[in-house]
């Protein structure tokens, strides 16, 4: 599978996998850490969430 965010194998990497919502939802791959953050901060799926690690992004 690729990072959705970068597109580099995931394999080579450390993966992370993140499911939404329901747990049969398709997993996301991300190939690390840092990729995860990335694409959540330039997703804005911070706002409204329940525990702001970002308090940042996390404002309108
Ligand atoms: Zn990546």
């Amino acid at each position: 599978m690729d990072c959705v965010y970068c597109d580099s194998p995931v394999e080579e990497h450390h993966p992370m996998y993140v499911a939404e919502g329901a747990v049969d939802a398709e997993p996301t791959p991300f190939c690390n850490y840092a990729c995860l953050t990335a694409y959540v901060e330039e997703a804005g799926l911070v706002d409204g969430a329940c525990c702001n690690w970002s308090p940042d992004s996390a404002q309108q």
